[in-house]
């Protein structure tokens, strides 16, 4: 029985996860749970699941849980209460899915607290990913992939493989506006941003797929995940997202993982891994109705974004920290219809353009920059 601690369980991923867990109940066992403010959803698998630790943001959704618990538990709040549940004694393992820069510190305490780590959250190796890497080498815990990605490269890889590879190749279904020129690109409102063709996720993510980051954010993600150079990274447009990403080796073969868009495949491998188990309500693939599979060479003209992320990541430093921070404020100012869809690769590449280089940031450095990156990227407004 593998016991599991999950934060940002009311997400898109975090619901996911407890779809899993909530088919396998001889495998698995939710210990740990951590939400933010959906208190209704998050009321809703406690009473389900009954874990023991529980933390939500605020400290009134702390109350409002305590009075409705029919068991004992302890109930806490805030990133304290976030970061008790990431590292609970009780967990052999973390699911990583809150979304942002927030996940970077419970995640090295349960990395220090020994627990393998699946990882959703990437915004948290992008923005520390030396950090993050380093240290699970030291305590000897495991990141184990959970985008799709990423999860797809890992089954692609065996033991001993790495030093035969000569490419990582990540898929990019192109996102909503995949079809639409830069020119079209002006006037998009935040619903049709939010519309995406093959994927069901949260809202910030969505974004992400429509300007292109999301893949730039799994480039660096991919980099420290598989400690591959970026020359060794590429992307590739693939519409139908059946093809899930892929590794190329020295001899020419290439080896691919296929699957249907659902994410609970390379979540639920991510906790099953390396055994495999059956995907209860999964739809297989079925290739004689797809017919057949597209690429195209990635255009980092149209997608700028994607060329931003491979420049941030390979001058590396504070710089990714930058970038990840500028691009959460830019989403979250789109999202609030404050600037136009476009303003958000501007405003990223301004403050990357704007910051000051810093080689091997402690964790220190990459609060302070983040925020003020947040600070100074907001201003653009005023
Ligand atoms: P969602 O926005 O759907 O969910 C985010 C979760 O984090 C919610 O449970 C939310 O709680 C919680 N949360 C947010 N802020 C806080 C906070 N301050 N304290 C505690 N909890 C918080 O995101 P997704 O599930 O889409 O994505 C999660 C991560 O996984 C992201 O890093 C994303 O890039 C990555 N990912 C997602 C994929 C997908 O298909 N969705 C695919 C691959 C990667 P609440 O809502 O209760 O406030
Ligand atoms: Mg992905």
């Amino acid at each position: 029985m593998k016991k599991i601690s999950l934060i940002g369980s009311t997400g898109s991923i975090g619901e996911q996860t407890l779809d899993i867990i909530r088919s396998h109940p001889d495998q698995f066992q939710l210990v740990g749970l951590s939400f933010g403010n959906n208190i209704e959803t998050g009321m809703k698998q406690i009473v389900e699941f009954q874990p023991a630790m529980i933390s939500c943001s605020s400290k009134e959704g702390a109350d409002k849980i305590k009075q409705q618990l029919q068991y004992t538990a302890t109930v806490l709040y805030g990133k304290e209460g976030l970061i008790e549940v990431a590292s609970y004694g009780a967990a052999d393992i973390l699911v990583n899915a809150v979304m942002g820069r927030i996940g970077l510190e419970p995640t090295l305490r349960a990395i220090e607290s020994g627990k393998d780590i699946a990882i959703a959250n990437k915004e948290t190796l992008v923005t520390a990913g030396h950090i993050v890497t380093e240290l699970s080498k030291k305590m000897g815990v495991r990141l184990i992939p959970v985008d799709s990605e990423h999860s797809a490269i890992q089954q692609c890889l065996h033991e001993n493989s790495h030093k035969d590879v000569s490419q990582l190749i990540l898929t990019a279904s192109g996102g909503s506006f995949r079809d639409r020129t830069r020119e079209e690109l002006k006037d998009v409102t935040v619903d049709d941003a939010l519309k995406h063709p093959n994927w069901q996720m949260g809202a910030k993510i969505t974004i992400d797929s429509a300007t292109m980051m999301n893949k730039g954010l799994e480039v660096i993600e991919a980099k420290w995940l598989f400690d591959m150079p970026y020359e060794k990274i590429d992307v590739l447009l693939h519409k139908e997202s059946i093809i899930h990403s892929m590794v190329e080796y020295i001899d020419g073969s290439i080896l691919a993982h296929l699957g249907t868009p659902d994410m609970r495949v390379p979540i639920q491998y991510a906790l099953s891994e390396p055994n495999r188990l059956d995907l209860k309500g999964g739809e297989r693939l079925k290739l004689w109705e797809v017919g057949a599979l597209h690429f195209e060479k990635m255009d980092y003209h149209r997608f700028k974004c994607l060329q931003l992320a491979f420049d941030a990541g390979k001058q590396g430093g504070i710089t990714p920290t930058v970038l990840n921070a500028a691009n959460e404020m830019a989403v979250s100012l789109f999202l609030e219809g404050k600037i136009s869809f476009l303003q958000i690769e501007d405003f990223v590449d301004r403050a990357l353009d704007e910051h000051k280089a810093l080689s091997s940031p402690t964790l220190e450095d990459i609060v302070g920059v983040d925020e003020e990156t947040r600070r100074i990227v907001l201003s653009y407004i005023n």
